[in-house]
C-alpha cells in the first residue's frame, strides 16, 4: 500500500554563514512496503533516523532523492497543496498526549477540525455524528465533547489523538512513540485499542518505537534500522526468532521475552557512531562481533532470505 524507494533524506548541519556545513544523511536508501491492513514495526536505537522516515512519508521533512509511493501513486513530489488530499489517507499519532493537542480547544473541535477541513459539504450535524462515532470507537463518552485537554490524564488524551486521526478514516497511521509518554499500564490498554482498531477499520500501521516489547506485540513485520539505514527487513517471528543481521540478533536478544528466556544474550560493545561520522562500509562495522576487513570498506549488499525477508551484510547468520 505504501512503499519507498531509495529514499534519502538529508540535513545540513552549521549557520548558513558558516563555511564547515556538513551533510546529515539522516535517511539512507531506504527502500520498504507497507502492506494494507498490517503493522510494520520500525524500530533502533535513539537517533537511528526512525522519526525522520515517518516524517518524511508524512510529508512533514523534505527528502534529497528517492520515491514515496500510496498505492501506487508517487506522492514526493506534491506540491503543499497536492498534499491535502493525501493527508487525509496517512495521518499520524505522536508521542506526547500533553502537546499535541490545542490546550484552547474544546475535544469537539479537537476531532472535527480535520473533518471540516477534508469535507467542506458536510453540516453539524454530520460532524457531530462522526465525532461521536469515532469517540464511541475509542472508548471515550460524548459528555467529554465540551471540554479541554488539561482536564484528561495521558491515556484518555492519547485516546483523543486517535480519534482525531481516525475519524478521517485514513488508511495509514503513522504511530511515532505513540505510547512511549504513558505509564505502563496505560500502555497496555491504548496498544489493545490500537490492534482492536487495526482490524476493525482494516489500517496499517508504521508503529515507530523503540520498545521491543511492544513492537514483537503489535507488528505483522519489523523493520530494524541502524544510523540511517534499514539493515534487516522481515515477517516477526522469522526476524525475532532467526534474525540474519548480526545487530537484530543483538537488539533482540537484550529484550525481555518470557518464551526465549533461556536463549544466549548477545551484549553489542560500544557506542551508536554519531551520523556526522557514519563508518565506511558497513556502519555497524565499528560493533559487530564477526566483522571482517571488507565490512569495513565495502557496503553490505542487499540478501534475500525466506518470504518477502531481506538483510544488508556480508556475513548474514543462520540460526537453524
Ligand atoms: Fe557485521 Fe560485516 Fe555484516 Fe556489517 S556486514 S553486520 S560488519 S558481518
Amino acid at each position: 500500500m505504501l512503499e519507498t524507494k531509495n529514499l534519502n533524506v538529508v540535513y545540513t548541519s552549521g549557520s548558513s554563514l558558516s563555511f564547515k556545513k556538513k551533510r546529515i544523511v539522516a535517511v539512507e536508501d531506504v527502500s520498504l512496503k507497507i502492506q494494507k491492513g498490517k503493522t510494520l514495526g520500525l524500530v533502533g536505537e535513539s537517533g537511528c533516523g526512525k522519526s525522520t522516515l515517518g516524517r518524511a512519508i508524512l510529508g512533514l521533512v523534505p527528502i534529497e532523492s528517492g520515491s514515496i509511493f500510496l498505492d501506487e501513486e508517487p506522492i514526493h513530489e506534491k506540491s503543499r497543496k497536492e498534499w491535502l488530499p493525501i493527508r487525509k489517507k496517512i495521518q499520524v499519532i505522536f508521542q506526547d498526549p500533553y502537546s499535541s493537542l490545542n490546550p484552547r480547544m474544546t475535544i469537539e473541535e479537537i476531532i472535527s477540525e480535520g473533518l471540516i477541513v477534508h469535507f467542506p459539504g458536510l453540516n453539524k450535524l454530520k460532524i457531530r455524528e462522526l465525532v461521536a462515532t469515532i469517540l464511541n470507537k475509542v472508548n471515550l463518552s460524548t459528555n467529554i465533547l465540551q471540554r479541554y485537554p488539561h482536564e484528561f490524564s495521558g491515556g484518555q488524551r492519547q485516546r483523543i489523538a486517535i480519534a482525531r486521526a481516525l475519524v478521517l478514516e485514513p488508511e495509514l497511521v503513522v504511530c511515532d512513540e505513540a505510547v512511549s509518554a504513558l505509564d505502563i499500564s496505560t500502555q497496555a490498554s491504548v496498544i489493545n485499542l490500537l490492534k482492536e482498531l487495526k482490524s476493525m477499520l482494516n489500517l496499517s500501521y508504521l508503529f515507530i518505537s523503540h520498545d521491543l516489547g511492544i513492537v514483537r506485540y503489535i507488528s505483522d513485520f519489523i523493520a530494524v534500522m541502524y544510523l540511517g539505514r534499514i539493515i534487516e527487513y522481515g515477517n516477526k517471528n522469522d526476524l525475532i526468532n532467526n534474525p540474519k543481521h548480526p545487530y537484530t540478533k543483538a537488539l533482540f536478544s537484550s529484550s525481555f521475552d518470557i518464551k526465549n528466556r533461556d536463549k544466549e544474550r548477545v551484549v553489542i560493545k560500544g557506542e551508536i557512531p554519531s551520523v556526522l561520522d557514519k563508518p565506511k562500509g558497513c556502519h555497524f562495522h565499528t560493533r559487530c562481533p564477526i566483522a571482517k576487513d571488507i565490512c569495513r570498506v565495502e557496503s553490505p549488499p542487499k540478501v534475500d532470505s525466506e518470504g518477502d525477508n531481506w538483510t544488508f551484510c556480508h556475513f548474514p547468520m543462520s540460526n537453524k
